[in-house]
């Protein structure tokens, strides 16, 4: 553990201080990362910190106080070095290698209580070699949304990255896409591993094919530790890859959710979500919903997410293939639709009330549910919520009780689709017997909550927050969110 030059009464009782610390990624030396130093803020106001992440960390949540997070996370006290992590990626299609961590660094790693490594990843805390015109910072707003993107999407089942903190600093930034000047923050992101495909995409792009190796094998002994040793690890890695963002893209279909930019350089290594900018919840299920203004042509749109994961996986074998056998790659790759259905089905069923349904018209269920969604427009968590709301064990008698006391009113051109679905899915339900409806019932709850995401509703925390700092709209939305309520 690297701990202060000069160790002062603050540090020695504070608890993200008393953390193991791993030098996992400095350790790799400095190919893959600049040190870099913190910027100093006029102001240090702690606006969220993540209890629930606490116990994982090993910490008690009494023990820790306001001025911990503080001091660790706006102060930057007691730790050092603070690495910008290098990198390229993919951007909208086009390679740029002009980027790394541009207003971020990794702070620190530390074993969870699961056993698993984790980053301390910072963003909005200052300039770094790689900001170019930037200002190294994050809006208030930026930070406050990848808070509540990050708890909502993890409650949903989304193997997600999670906000252990967020500060505001009190400088006034400029921004294109806010009303400004607006207020900054520094947010303190918790994963697994910030390596991205665009760290291994600069080493092939600088012919460092040994810097490569070394970083891959780094991945295994620390992310796929279970593959170490064994004869095909590397293609075994890619394989396992290729199974978790294939599964990752049907956690975030079957979410309602648009990551919305979806470049290499924000895909990472362990497969798990993170970096949320102008993601979106859909309000309606239509694939060519596209979160992002800049996003022109719709390349990160709802629909394209999974064919996207696939062609960053297909392009990802670029830089591995002096490592990995291309052939075995491409038997990994094909693998890819499998994957993702197999989730999607298994995540659509749940919504739908199913977490165990073995019967050929399960896809069917699936696919008329997507269609009628898309047909009716009616709102995809609205509807699912509503299946929650209303589920009665009458709904095995006859088709005309299914969803008869929800507010779900399918518009004229649907009915039809719509009664076909109440057929179906009451057909379905009496495959399971009366003492089974229960369970149903519990799935339709537990996957459902009626608390979503939409953007009317963040901008409704957010309203209170800039009108008149008042932040109990914000907590109480997370409060909401973290009960699945
Ligand atoms: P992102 O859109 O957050 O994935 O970032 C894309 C690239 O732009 C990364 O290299 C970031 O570090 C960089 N970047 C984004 N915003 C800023 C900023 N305000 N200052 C400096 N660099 C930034
Ligand atoms: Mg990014």
């Amino acid at each position: 553990m690297t701990l202060a030059e000069t160790p002062n009464h603050e540090n020695s009782h504070n608890s993200f201080l008393t953390l193991n610390y791993e030098p996992a990624l400095a350790s790799l030396g400095n190919d893959y990362y600049d040190e870099v130093m913190a910027a100093e803020f006029p102001q240090h106001i702690l606006r969220w910190r993540n209890d629930a992440l606490l116990p994982l960390l090993g910490l008690d949540t009494q023990a820790v106080t306001d001025e911990d997070f503080i001091t660790t996370f706006g102060k930057f006290h007691g730790r050092k070095p603070l690495l910008a992590l290098r990198y390229h990626g993919y951007q909208f299609g086009e390679y740029n290698p002009n980027l790394g961590d541009g207003r971020g660094f990794l702070y620190g790693q530390v074993r969870g209580t699961d056993g698993e490594l984790y980053d301390f990843g910072t963003k909005g805390s200052g300039k770094t070699p790689y900001s170019r015109g930037g200002d190294g910072m994050l809006t208030l707003k930026g930070g406050v949304r990848e808070v509540l993107a990050a708890e909502a999407l993890h409650q949903l089942g989304v193997r997600t990255s999670r906000c252990l903190t967020m500060i505001e600093t009190g400088l006034s930034l400029w921004r294109g896409d806010e009303p400004s000047p607006t207020r900054s923050s520094v947010m303190v992101r918790m994963n697994r591993s910030h390596i991205r495909f665009g760290t291994f995409e600069r080493l092939h792009y600088l012919q460092r094919p040994d810097l490569s190796q070394k970083l891959l094998d780094h991945v295994i002994e620390y992310y796929y530790r279970h593959l170490l040793g064994q004869k095909d690890q590397y293609v075994l890695f890619y394989g396992e890859l290729v199974q978790r963002v294939a599964e990752l893209a049907a956690q975030w279909m079957a979410a309602g959710f648009c990551h919305a930019v979806l470049n290499t350089d924000n895909m990472s290594i362990t497969g798990e979500s993170f970096d949320y900018g102008p993601y979106a919840f859909i309000p309606t299920y239509d694939p060519s919903f596209t979160a992002a203004y800049f996003d022109y042509y719709r390349r990160y749109c709802y629909g394209h997410q999974p064919s996207i994961c696939q062609l960053n996986l297909e392009m990802f074998q670029e830089p591995l293939k002096a490592i990995i056998d291309k052939a075995a790659m491409e038997t990994g790759l094909a693998k890819f639709n499998k994957y993702y259905q197999a989730e999607y089905r298994s995540l659509m069923l749940k919504k739908l009330g199913f977490a165990q349904l073995q019967c050929a018209e399960a896809d069917d269920l699936v696919n008329l549910t997507t269609q009628f969604l898309q047909d009716s427009q009616v709102g995809y968590h609205q509807f699912f919520y509503e299946m929650a709301r209303t589920f009665s064990p009458e709904w095995r008698d006859e088709p005309a009780l299914v969803l008869k006391n929800s507010d779900i009113v399918p518009a004229s051109g649907a009915s039809n689709l719509f009664d076909n679905w109440c057929v179906l899915y009451h057909k379905l339900l009496n495959n399971f017997d009366p003492e089974q409806m229960d369970v149903i019932s519990q799935t339709l709850t537990d996957c459902n909550p009626q608390t979503v995401l939409l953007r009317p509703v963040i901008e409704s925390i957010w309203e209170p927050i800039t009108q008149e700092d008042n932040w109990q709209p914000f907590y109480e939305l997370i409060r909401k969110i973290q009960s699945r309520s």
